[in-house]
């Protein structure tokens, strides 16, 4: 019996990544026959020889291409460790890439996908709203550092794209820089605005200048990896929080940025140099996740759709946000069924009233937690307006949708008519 530790298909049959996480990329009889890679907790690796290390730096360091048979030399942890390498083998398998990066959170992933990109005197082109940190640091961080930010609502589809585009293009000619980024964030958080990939790459491509286009970088937390592809959308770089679904069960911090090698060898060397990379633990921890991130993200995103239903028809809520109920004339609907494979599990729903009726109803949940964070094995509930986009100015937040009333909801793995008995409760409770 042989094993290939990289092996993609069998008999001609492309095999599932499902199936991959379970081995892809890691050689048991390197670790001593152990099934499971080890925790390689070590900060540094001892070379053979000296030859041998000058040869791995030359690599490292891109002072040569790597030869065809040559494995990527471990060298010290901030640069590479096998624990994550296997783990980022295993991430691209989900994202369509060739390669991906693992960082120490979401926000590292993000901001050091940025800082590769970011120049002064350059512009950031993003979508509103952002997930809260993302948010502070397109906003108030790096326009400390020279970058200019232009904004646009996802609700104003191709035309707020369109106007962004001729901003940013107007704000780099004034300063001689160029629009070094977009950023996209869709479904977007509370409230499951989408926004445009491929437009996004098609702005992208408008803006080439002397033979370089800015990296279209979608935050892909809401439905990746399963629900949507952006890479196949025309992203350049996938960014994802591994904290949410992939980590997924709450016990983590941890992101990622998955892309081509093209463009993500300057986000790699910025990684490097910043140290934002995650460690071997909980690498191995997110490697044990990825084994069940398929069962896990089919059983949330089925129980998410039984209790929408239940919320949609209760005379309580006023609405539910739930992608698969976008009626077929709103503009994000043909979007929708173009761009992603089913609603994910996080979703908002308006209660009717305000912020009173709002709280009474999280304050007497008795299975789902009253806490931020989404994507764990547990149901979670909390109330954006008062929570998450609380530092936001009261008007802004209402021309987001952001109401007094709204709550929002990440469905785990527990038996859904659980999760609805104690709506129904709850909600009885108002
Ligand atoms: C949580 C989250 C992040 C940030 O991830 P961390 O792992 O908390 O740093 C970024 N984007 C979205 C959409 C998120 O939900």
């Amino acid at each position: 019996m042989s094993h290939n530790y990289r092996k993609k298909e069998i008999g001609g049959r492309a095999l599932a990544p499902e199936t991959m996480m379970m081995g892809y990329g890691h050689e048991p009889h390197l670790s001593k026959g152990s099934l499971k890679p080890p925790i390689f907790q070590t900060s540094t690796f001892v070379f053979r020889s000296a030859e041998e290390g000058k040869a791995f730096f030359e690599v490292a360091y891109g002072l040569r291409e790597r030869e065809e048979a040559e494995e990527e030399g471990l060298i010290y942890s901030r640069i590479n460790n096998p624990d994550l390498q296997v783990l980022e083998d295993r991430l691209a398998i989900w994202d369509h890439t060739e390669k991906s990066l693992v960082f120490a959170s979401g926000m590292a992933a993000i901001s050091t996908s940025l800082l590769a990109y970011l120049r002064p005197g350059g512009v950031l082109i993003y979508s509103e709203p952002l997930y809260g940190g993302t948010e502070y640091l397109a906003h108030l961080t790096l326009p400390e550092f020279g970058v200019k930010g232009v904004a646009f609502h996802n609700s104003d589809g191709a035309a707020g794209m369109a106007a962004a585009v001729q901003e940013g293009r107007r704000l780099a000619e004034e300063t001689g820089g160029r629009v070094d980024a977009i950023y996209v964030e869709t479904p977007a958080n509370p409230t499951n605005g989408l926004v445009d990939i491929a437009a996004a790459r098609r702005a992208s491509e408008s803006l080439e200048k002397d033979g370089r286009r800015p990296p279209v970088i979608v935050d892909n937390t809401f439905l990746g990896p399963l629900w949507q592809t952006p890479h196949d959308c025309g992203a350049d770089l996938t960014v994802t929080s591994l904290t949410k679904y992939v980590g997924g069960h709450s016990d983590l911090i941890a992101g990622a940025s998955s892309g081509d090698e093209k463009w993500l060898a300057p986000v790699r060397e910025m990684r490097t140099v910043i140290g934002t990379m995650c460690d071997p633990n909980t690498g191995w921890m997110l490697m044990r996740s990825l084994e069940t991130l398929k069962l896990r993200m089919t059983a949330s995103k089925e129980g998410a759709k039984k209790v929408a239903a239940y919320l949609r028809g209760h005379d309580k809520v006023e609405s539910v946000l739930f992608l698969d109920y976008l009626p077929e004339d709103h503009p994000d609907r043909a979007l929708y069924e173009r761009q992603c494979r089913a609603a994910g599990s996080t979703f908002s729903f308006l209660i009717k009233g305000g912020e009173g009726e709002a709280f009474r109803f999280l304050n007497a949940l008795k299975i789902i937690h009253l806490a931020v964070s989404l994507g764990g094995t547990e149901s979670l509930a909390s109330h954006p307006a008062s929570m998450t986009h609380s530092d936001m100015p009261p008007d802004e937040r209402e021309r987001l949708g952001i109401k007094e009333s709204l709550i929002r909801i990440s469905v785990g793995v527990e038996n859904p008519d659980d999760l609805i008995a104690d709506l129904a409760q709850a909600l009885e409770a108002v």
